[in-house]
């Protein structure tokens, strides 16, 4: 039987297969190849005991990807999720995860929640800064519903990381996102049971048998490593088109006269906020080469 491990506490893996989760041990096989199991990973199980549902793992099956931070397996995308308002979004924050997750090469969705409270017309402006940064933004409210059907088609049928600072509304989006799955299904067991446990391990919800969200625990410390200032530029999309027109090679548009970059977020075709989020970064990690 084919399945997907879905938790891993104490030498256990929690094994969904058919939409039922099975409690199993890892064979030998893995130390012998070397291999640790991670939650994401796709596996062979035989069933040990069915109304136990106990079992083995057989096989694990080839890896699609693999993320380091955090450390789970075949995930096709990541999803960061900010307020419109209360709390304000940390827009560097959020370049430095777009940063961190384009160095792992992992397509990333922006989501935008508490929409139900923007009253100044914030969301607009955060669209406008991150329009054409390469990754989609999506405009959501998990009290009344708004932009969640969007929201799930762009879920289904894929792993996705998600990651938000606290009190942004993640947990809340989570639980309408699996809820309705599990009411459409008439399975409440696949609702995993989040929040039981007083230790937090990280986990794959499954929305479907094709679609899981993996929630990814701390957000506050987003240090982006190995990269050289030079290459930073690169991760900023939008600023592609305007470096032909820098007066120096290697211009790092941060002090150089005639820049195009610059000329382009004079003239609004380059969004200040990523400017001035590139140039807070690109100051960063200058000083991080010095000693
Ligand atoms: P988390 O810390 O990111 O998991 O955030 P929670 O889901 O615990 O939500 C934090 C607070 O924001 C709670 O009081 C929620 O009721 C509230 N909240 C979540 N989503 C929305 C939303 O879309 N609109 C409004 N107005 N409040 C929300
Ligand atoms: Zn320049």
């Amino acid at each position: 039987m084919h399945g997907k491990i879905v938790k891993g506490i104490a030498g256990f893996y929690y094994v969904n297969a058919d939409g039922i989760t099975y409690e199993c041990k890892a064979k030998g096989v893995f130390r012998k190849d070397n291999r640790k199991p991670l939650v994401g990973d796709d596996v062979e199980l035989e069933v040990l005991d069915e109304t136990k549902m106990l079992g083995n793992v057989t096989k694990l099956l080839p890896r699609k990807s693999e993320l380091i931070r955090p450390a789970v397996a075949n995930v096709d995308q990541a999803m960061v999720i900010f307020a419109v308002t209360s709390p304000a979004p940390n827009l560097n924050l959020l370049d430095r995860f777009l940063i961190m997750m384009e160095q792992q090469k992992l397509p990333c969705l922006i989501c935008f929640n508490k929409v139900d409270l923007d009253e100044g017309n914030l969301l607009e402006g955060y669209r406008k800064a991150y329009e054409a940064c390469g990754s989609p933004v999506l405009a959501v409210s998990a009290k009344d519903g708004r932009g969640m059907d969007e929201l799930r088609e762009l879920l289904m049928g894929k792993t996705t990381t998600v990651a938000g600072p606290s009190g942004v509304g993640k947990s809340s989006l989570i639980n309408l996102l699996l809820g309705e799955t599990a009411m459409e299904t008439g399975s409440l067991s696949r609702k995993i049971d989040r929040g039981k446990h007083t230790t937090r391990h990280s986990q794959l919800m499954q929305m479907d048998d094709q679609s899981y969200i993996f929630d990814t625990p701390g957000f506050s410390s987003l240090e982006v490593m190995h990269l050289e200032k030079e290459e930073l530029a690169a991760y900023y999309e939008e600023f592609g088109a305007y470096e032909k027109e820098c007066r120096f090679g290697g211009c790092s548009h941060v002090t150089e006269p005639s820049c195009g970059v610059k000329q382009a977020v004079a003239e609004g075709k380059i969004s200040r906020i990523r400017y001035e989020n590139y140039c807070q970064l690109y100051g960063e990690l200058k000083a991080r080469k010095k000693y």
